[in-house]
């Protein structure tokens, strides 16, 4: 890894790859340059691991599973590493909120929080090692009891949006079980994840135990995904992404957790608190320019309340500073790549030229000091169709359709109306109407007057957003395996009259 900027940030990142607890440089000769969203340099470039590198890590990942020095280990003693590298990365904190802000664009305000969710992580599932049961069930001349047991290597392929922290989710439920780890952060955005290494070596796992390798997903991830070595994926991304996961594991039976994209609705009720209403659906859809899986990005409302809505928000989002992710005053950062941009800009064009009003927004912001970074403003869109693509896909930026609605059945079933199910919001303050809507939404996450998840909500989607669930007690689900164990306590009778 070549390092320009990364000194001025006093980060100092070693190699490409961390294998059998070395930093080790990348085999394939094609550098991969690691670009600033904010003015497109270079920050470094990353030699991506080769076939063999990722067999070295999943073999390494493999025997330190089978290792005393690892199996040996009580799951407080799991829990007891996890616990230093919380307080490590709280250490760092400065360095890993730098390096994230410069590698995705997001602001050092919120990156910093990220970190410090990061820690709180590794502390939440830290509480869970040693904590994780089985049952007994008596059935008279024998009885039964299950063992939740680690899978052995997880393979954990993680995105490019806020990758310490989906990464600190997975990883922490995993070791906390009991498994080792191959994990693949986002070639687009590997930094963060590359220097979380350098933190579990010095939080004392054992070498071999956690194994990070770079690279695109479409070489290593595959590799890795393919790899029979390999007994669980975890990956979060894309749709197109877990398609293909789904379809390189099938081979040999990996189960996988696939953690995808949204599209979620937000249903504004009659009732609500205005002002209150106003600035969530502002965070619910802006918040990280909307690169946020949970993003809210459909709403719903009562046409009454239409105009001074919108009038409202596109005030508030006017003033949400834009500028360079590494000052604290900046609010609002750029889009992750000029390709982005560029797609999502394209679909609010199609849209408009299909008849949608563009309420505020859509085009790439231009201002001095801002124009060579991939800022797109909060862009409001109105006369939307369900038949547009900007209705029904996940653009994965800071774009929301506006739909008014007669009745809350036809809320929800245009909420519904979705091949995504991941979050949805509602905001409401008749209590009852707020139960009845999180009973109709088809999502796997409902959040009422409330945005945003934490160690110990169990998140995951329904339909197209996804199959399985991370953080709280459903994350300990995903990370063992049962074990059905029977005995017989008495003398065996065979089947056989002989
Ligand atoms: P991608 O699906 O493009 O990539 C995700 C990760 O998978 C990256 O590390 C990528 O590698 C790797 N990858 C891609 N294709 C394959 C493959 N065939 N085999 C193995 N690995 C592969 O998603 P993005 O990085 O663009 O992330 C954004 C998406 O993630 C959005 O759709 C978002 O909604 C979703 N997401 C879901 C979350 C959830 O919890 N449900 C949370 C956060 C994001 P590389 O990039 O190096 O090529």
């Amino acid at each position: 890894m070549t390092v320009t900027q990364l000194a001025d940030a006093k980060v100092d990142l070693e190699m490409d790859h961390y294998i059998a607890g070395k930093w080790v440089k990348g085999g394939v000769d094609d550098a991969v340059d690691i670009l600033n969203p904010f003015d497109n340099q270079p920050i470094c470039s990353i030699n991506p691991a080769t076939d063999e590198q990722v067999d070295e890590a999943v073999e390494t990942a493999y025997a330190t599973f089978h290792d005393p020095a690892w199996k040996g280990l009580l799951g407080r003693e799991k829990g007891t590493l996890l616990y230093r590298v919380a307080e490590l990365l709280r250490r760092d904190l400065e360095i890993f909120a730098t390096l994230e802000s410069m590698d995705t664009g997001i602001p050092i305000r919120e990156t910093r929080m990220e970190v410090a969710t990061s820690a709180l992580h590794m502390e939440y599932f830290a509480g869970w090692a040693g904590k994780i049961e089985g049952s007994y069930q008596d059935l008279g001349p024998r009885f039964n009891f299950t063992r939740r047991e680690p899978f052995g290597v997880i393979g954990q392929i993680v995105p490019w949006n806020t990758p310490l922290k989906l990464m600190a989710r997975g990883f922490a439920a995993a070791v906390a079980c009991g498994n080792t780890m191959v994990v693949k952060p986002s070639i687009v955005a590997p930094l963060s994840i590359l220097r979380f290494a350098r933190i579990v070596e010095e939080a004392g796992f054992p070498a071999g135990s956690v194994n990070i390798v770079t690279g695109s997903g479409r070489t290593v991830g595959k590799a890795i995904v393919e790899h029979p070595k390999v007994r669980k994926i975890i990956f979060t991304g894309g749709t197109e992404g877990g398609h293909e996961v789904m379809r390189q594991a099938v081979e040999t039976v990996t189960p996988t957790v696939l953690e995808l994209g949204g599209k979620g609705p937000i249903i504004v009720c009659e009732d609500i608190d205005w002002d209150e209403a106003v600035d969530g659906v502002l965070t619910q859809a802006f918040a990280r320019k909307a690169e946020v899986c949970f993003a809210g990005t459909r709403l719903f409302i009562p046409p009454k309340m239409h105009d001074k809505f919108l009038a409202d928000m596109e005030a508030k989002a006017a003033k949400i500073p834009m500028g360079n992710p590494l000052e604290g005053t900046t609010q609002l950062g750029p889009l992750m790549t000029a390709k982005r941009l560029e797609d999502i800009v394209g679909e609010v064009d199609k849209a408009e030229s299909q008849g949608a009003s563009i309420y505020c927004g859509g085009k790439k912001v231009m201002e001095p000091g801002l124009e060579q970074g991939n800022f797109m403003p909060p862009t409001i869109l109105t006369n939307v169709r369900p038949d547009m693509e900007v209705y029904q896909e996940e653009l994965f930026g800071p774009v929301l359709t506006v739909t008014p609605y007669g009745d809350i059945d036809e809320a929800v079933a245009m909420a519904n109306d979705s091949e995504f199910g991941l979050a949805s919001y509602v905001w409401t303050n008749d209590v009852r109407k707020g139960h009845r809507l999180a009973d109709a939404m088809e999502s796997g996450n409902v959040f009422i007057n409330s945005y945003g998840y934490q160690s110990e909500i169990p998140f995951g989607g329904y339909k197209m957003s996804g199959i399985g669930r991370e953080h709280g007690a459903e994350a300990m689900h995903e990370y063992t395996q049962v074990k059905s164990i029977t005995v017989g306590m008495e003398r065996f009778q065979s089947r056989f009259d002989i």
